[in-house]
């Protein structure tokens, strides 16, 4: 008899949870979105893409965004191992690194690496047309003026009306309103100007992408060039440099003009298109957490690595554990950590810019010719144990960075 009574109130407690279940669903039903991407630039785009191909095709997703997302306001390039969602569509991928300074010209196979190039403008028309195909999924142009929590979930404010989430993905994010403190912390600009030129005879080797070319004065501070050829009379030339401030427009353009005559020994090419931003190189932390229900992602959420400015591949990884963490915990939180020491190193390096810009052509063609590319890449990416970390600082100029490092600690 008492069998039949535990069964009985298994059933009963069984239906009680269905029901209460049932109220959360309807509840969760009364937000307007499961998701809001904030933002709808490289951040939010790849955490979109995820999303849906991650098996959340059927969600309500609304990714808002000022600007349409339609131009080519930027090109990405990264090292990649392994396959890319995105390799189809990109302008040119690389196996060999060519790195020139210091009185070096080094040629690097970069297996299993590789480096490529993706034009911005081909990843938001790839990611829209997918997104097209999703039932649920909105695209907004307007500008988000409030994004926060709620009981239930967290609501954005854009063009005067208030849009529920389950989640909020926050990417929104403007160099000129981002403040760092720099009584505490290190702040570099990654700045840049770059140049499609096309020629009317063929010159290039598509086979190689010139990552450091220090040959353009240094003034204390590290400035290169990137070419980048996707034909043999077409490239992009970028000037790019790590330092404080940036410089008076005019000065990029006498740069690079002195670069292509000068350096390539180019004299005749137009320019096709043009580029130029400042990307953040800072240590200050930036807080993932927006709020209970708010998870920053891209720019905002530090994902553009400190020491190098890189970011897209790191956005994907990202976006991967999000999604990860959606299935697996119902919410977006449950993400890898860095190993603190990667900090250390970012800020290390950052010090090292900051006090001894002089060095930096040396510092950089070094760690290329002392150590595997391999172990570059993977220090880069934050993947290396600590033994393969040691490796490579041991390839440093010892008392520069041991300075940099004492300074480091007493900040
Ligand atoms: C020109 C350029 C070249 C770069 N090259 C590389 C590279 O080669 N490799 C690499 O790894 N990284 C590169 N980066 C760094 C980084 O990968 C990119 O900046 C990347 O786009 C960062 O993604 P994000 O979503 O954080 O920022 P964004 O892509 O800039 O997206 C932020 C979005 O927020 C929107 N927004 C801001 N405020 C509001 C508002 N109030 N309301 C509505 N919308 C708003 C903006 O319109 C924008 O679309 C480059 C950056 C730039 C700018």
């Amino acid at each position: 008899m008492n069998a039949v009574w535990a069964r009985c109130f298994l059933v009963v407690k069984r239906m009680c949870e269905r029901y209460i279940g049932g109220m959360a669903q309807t509840e969760a039903v009364a937000v307007d979105y499961d998701f809001i991407l904030a933002g709808g630039g490289g951040a939010g785009l790849s955490l979109a893409w995820h999303l849906v191909e991650g098996g959340f095709e059927n969600s309500r997703i609304l990714i808002v965004d000022e600007e349409e997302k339609r131009l080519n306001d930027r090109t990405w390039c990264y090292w990649v191992r392994g396959d890319t969602p995105f390799d189809g569509i990109a302008r040119r991928s690389w196996d060999t690194l060519q790195i020139t300074g210091d009185g070096k010209d080094l040629v690097l196979p970069l297996a299993p690496y590789r480096y490529q190039m993706l034009r911005s403008e081909d990843f938001y028309r790839f990611v829209k047309e997918r997104l097209a195909t999703c039932p649920h999924v909105e695209i907004l142009t307007a500008s988000v003026d409030q994004v926060r929590d709620t009981d239930d979930g967290a609501e954005i404010v854009a063009g005067g009306r208030a849009y529920r989430g389950r989640w909020v993905f926050d990417s929104l994010w403007k160099y000129q309103d981002f403040v760092v403190d720099e009584s505490k912390y290190r702040n570099l600009k990654q700045h840049f100007k770059g140049v499609e030129i096309r020629l009317a005879r063929d010159f290039f080797n598509v086979d190689v992408a010139r990552m450091f070319d220090f040959r353009t004065p240094q003034h204390d501070v590290m400035r290169f060039f990137y070419v980048l050829p996707w034909s043999p009379r077409e490239a992009l030339v970028e000037y790019t440099l790590f330092s404080p401030d940036t410089l008076p427009p005019d000065e990029y353009d006498r740069r690079i003009h002195d670069y292509i005559h000068r350096v390539l020994g180019i004299t005749d090419y137009e320019i096709t298109a043009e580029e130029s931003c400042i990307i953040p190189m800072t240590d200050q932390p930036f807080e993932r957490r927006g709020g209970r229900h708010i998870l920053r992602t891209g720019t905002r959420g530090g994902r553009v690595k400190a020491s190098t400015g890189y970011a897209f591949m790191r956005m994907q990884w990202d976006s991967e554990a999000i999604v990860a963490s959606l299935k697996r915990t119902g919410h977006p939180f449950d993400l890898p950590r860095t190993p603190p020491r990667y900090f250390r190193f970012d800020s290390i390096l950052l010090q090292v810019l900051l006090d001894r810009g002089d060095l930096a052509e040396h510092v950089f063609v070094r760690f290329f010719d002392r150590n595997p590319v391999t172990r570059m890449f993977r220090f880069l990416d934050e993947e290396g144990g600590i033994r393969e970390n040691l490796k490579l600082m041991s390839t440093v100029p010892i008392p520069t960075f041991l300075k940099a490092g004492w300074r480091v600690i007493r900040s």
